[in-house]
């Protein structure tokens, strides 16, 4: 009845093992929606794998949550530090962490002014800076980090609560070596007393060649989408049909009332609005001679159907109308294979953008 994620246990298990350890350093993401797999699950996930990790003498200490409003659900799983990768501001969530749980995060800091503000208000707090990458997103310029190397110098310097650099970069870029290389030259150049970078979307190869070329350098890679979905064969996502109706050509349905194109069976499936799933690209090519071929072919999307996520027997099926909130109409043109009520049929979705009914982990 739900929109389901299946999870191969113990292959998801050896594959976060496995990856914690060819990453010594490793900061685990757990943010949003938990990429798929909720939050608190993942918190408690990165607990064990703490526990595991610290068996083999390596370490796994902190674990990154996307915003301030994300603390206290990894704190109360998660018995380590909590990056926030949400720069700190002086306002807003950052400001109403209780005082137990401030001590065990270390703050994403962007802004020089930031810096000076955080340690006004709280003397001890731990922090990172974060530098300015080709993102764009966030983060400190060349400049900008000189001044912070002086506020830092004036509260405590390797003593205070400086814990290392962050930078964001970009994905599938060709090669993140060279801004790195000038990231870590502006780091130097600042003064600053941090030899400890957090970095995102390094390959094992740029990792291993930074290690050689910085060996004063601790380089440690901040992993979501790698770690949780980095074995995508571990994990399945299915539907079920919740009902089945035949329409002959020209009979209406949905809430929209549209008229079947021709002889088929309306399909429903569990998933809609409220897991995510949403309409995909129009199917194909949308040029106009492309639809007027399509149309005299007779095909569904030149009647205006579009493709869905849902799969049945391997093929893509294509919306009868919009998805609705938990349930979606799909049109299965007579011919094709019609599933039965009850069945699971597939789904491709974006573990990002999808909150499943149930996860099973077997
Ligand atoms: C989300 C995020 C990550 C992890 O990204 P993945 O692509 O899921 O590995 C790392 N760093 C920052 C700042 C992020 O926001």
């Amino acid at each position: 009845m739900s929109l389901t994620l299946r999870v191969d246990g113990e292959r998801w298990r050896a594959h976060l093992l496995a990856t914690a350890t060819r990453h010594p350093g490793i900061v685990p993401v757990a943010k949003g929606n938990g990429y798929g797999l909720t939050l608190g699950r993942l918190a408690r996930r990165a607990q064990w794998l703490a526990d595991h990790v610290e068996r083999t003498g390596a370490r796994l200490d902190m674990l990154a949550v996307g915003t301030y409003d994300e603390v206290g659900e990894a704190a109360s799983r998660y018995d380590g530090d909590l990056l926030v990768l949400t720069p700190w501001r002086p306002f807003g969530a950052a400001l109403d962490l209780d005082a137990r749980t401030t001590s065990r995060v270390v703050h994403t800091v962007s802004r020089p002014e930031d810096l000076t503000a955080l340690l006004e208000r709280d003397p001890d707090a731990r922090f990172v800076l974060e530098q300015l990458t080709s993102m764009r997103r966030h983060g400190m310029t060349r400049r900008d980090l000189a001044v912070a190397a002086d506020v830092v110098r004036r509260h405590g310097g390797e003593r205070g609560g400086l814990r290392g650099v962050a930078m964001h970069l970009p994905l599938n870029t060709t090669s993140h070596l060279g801004e790195v290389s000038r990231l870590v030259n502006d780091i130097v150049a600042s003064g600053l007393p941090a030899r400890t970078v957090f970095v995102s979307h390094l390959t094992h190869d740029e990792h291993a060649r930074l290690a050689t070329t910085y060996p004063d350098f601790t380089v440690r890679p901040r992993i979501g989408t790698d770690l949780w979905l980095g074995d995508r064969g571990a994990l399945s996502v299915s539907s079920t049909v919740l009902d089945v109706h035949e329409v002959e050509r020209g009979e209406a349905f949905g809430y929209r009332q549209r008229s079947a194109p021709k002889h088929g069976h309306i399909v429903v499936v569990s998933g809609g609005t409220a897991h995510g799933i949403g309409l995909e690209a129009p199917t194909g090519d949308q040029s106009f001679k492309a639809r007027a071929a399509t149309l005299a072919r007779g095909g569904m999307d030149a009647v205006g159907f579009v493709r869905s996520p849902f799969s049945i027997d391997g093929k893509q099926r294509l919306f009868a109308e919009p998805p609705h909130m938990q349930a979606s109409m799909l049109f299965v043109p007579s011919g094709a294979r019609v599933p039965r009520i009850g069945e699971d049929i597939e789904v491709r979705v974006r573990f990002t953008a999808t909150d499943f009914d149930r996860v099973v982990i077997d």
